[in-house]
């Protein structure tokens, strides 16, 4: 039997409650493959924890971090939980997670599932690409640096490494290996996603880009200014396969997927380090929802299915794997049925119900 050690931040607002619908289909579906096993510890952290402790992220809560094999987040910070100097504890602890993880690449699908209502007219080819996000520095690597002068100048520094950009190349061109292109006709196909007309540091990135898109020859490479391709995932989305971009790009990029997507309740994430792996959602606390059993928990349960399929190529664990393609294959049902809809999608469902529906489809398949 493989047994993975899971540590779960349930978090802040709708945090607790997503991350319940989340542990429901996952001892569901690990219940039925006795090969797996996943020892899940609860862990407090984020803006509660602060509020009583002065700490966002303990100690030893990071340090159950670093010993799991794979970390599960819901979404911490609430905006009335400030530090002294006015900012939220979020930023400084999501950054240190990351930091202390090292986890490289953020991983964004974007994808549309059918029964899902899109922004855009023309949708006939179908929308299904991923984001993926530089995670530890671009425009990020000045966060508690920066500088200000007197009250007049304040600036922030872009770091774009050889060793960075090469990690976060490579994954999306191992990323793209393993998809099956692009929606418009399966052409595999990578996306760096830059400023390099403008900056020397996204220059640099673009052309450590092309040296390593020489390794993988099977799958095309091609680079695209970041307007441009804010236009682009407006009018021809399914023209894309994977996208490579700088940290402060690809977050923004990301919710604008989201957007054209169903929204944040369906947008899913997965940070990729060597050695750890941290799983969230893309969205946050959403305080306006929490306590009211109404938030989609879906995008939390996307994101389990992606450490379930994590897990199982790290570890050649087919079991995992096929755990993670049943989650996604239920959603989709629930999803293209629109009969159980959380109101963000235009239904009445709570997130209870859709938890229970999301394990009516995994019994069924
Ligand atoms: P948010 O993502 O919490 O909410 C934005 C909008 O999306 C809101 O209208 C919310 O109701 C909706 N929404 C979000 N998740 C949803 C879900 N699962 N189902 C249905 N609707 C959903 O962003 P915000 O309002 O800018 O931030 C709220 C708090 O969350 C802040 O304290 C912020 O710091 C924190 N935050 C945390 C993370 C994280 O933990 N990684 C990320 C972003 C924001």
């Amino acid at each position: 039997m493989n047994i993975y050690r899971i540590a779960v931040l349930p978090g802040d607002g709708i945090g607790p409650e997503v991350m319940k619908a989340t542990r429901q289909v996952l001892d569901h579906v690990v219940g039925k493959s006795p090969p797996v096993r996943l020892d899940c510890i609860e862990y407090q952290a984020g803006a509660e924890v602060y509020r009583k402790t002065g700490e966002a992220l303990p100690q030893a809560v990071l340090q159950a971090c670093l010993d799991a094999d794979a970390v599960l987040l819901s979404a911490i910070g609430l905006p009335d939980v400030r530090k002294p100097d006015g900012t939220e504890v979020q930023p400084e602890m999501m950054v240190g997670l990351r930091r202390a993880l090292n986890v490289h690449s953020a991983v964004r699908p974007v994808k549309l599932f059918p029964g899902v209502s899109c922004p855009l007219k023309e949708t006939r080819q179908g929308i299904d690409f991923v984001v993926v996000r530089e995670n530890l520095e671009g425009l990020f690597a000045s966060f508690g640096g920066g500088g200000l002068v007197g009250n007049e100048v304040a600036t922030d520094t872009m770091v774009i490494t050889r060793q960075g950009t090469s990690k976060v190349v490579e994954y999306a061109f191992r990323l793209a290996a393993r998809r099956n292109g692009r929606a418009a006709d399966g052409k595999r196909k990578v996306t760096c996603v830059d400023k390099a007309n403008v900056f020397r540091s996204f220059a640099f990135f673009r052309k450590v880009f092309f040296e390593i898109s020489e390794h993988h020859p099977e799958i095309t490479a091609e680079a695209v200014y970041v307007d441009a391709m804010s236009l682009y995932m407006v009018q021809n989305p399914w023209d894309f396969d994977v996208l490579v971009t700088e940290n402060q790009f690809g977050d923004i990029l990301s919710d604008l997927g989201a957007g054209i997507v169903g929204g944040l309740g369906l947008a899913p994430s997965a940070e990729i380090g060597d050695r750890h792996a941290l799983f969230q959602p893309s969205h946050g606390t959403a305080p306006d929802l929490a306590g009211k059993n109404l938030a989609n928990p879906l995008a939390m349960i996307l994101s389990a299915a992606m450490m379930l399929d994590w897990l199982g190529e790290r570890n050649q664990d087919k079991t995992c794997i096929h755990l993670a393609r049943q989650i996604e294959n239920a959603v989709e049902k629930v999803l293209h049925e629109k009969k159980i809809h959380t109101p963000d999608l235009g239904g009445t469902a709570t997130t209870s119900e859709v938890a229970e529906a999301v394990i009516g489809q995994i019994d069924k398949i």
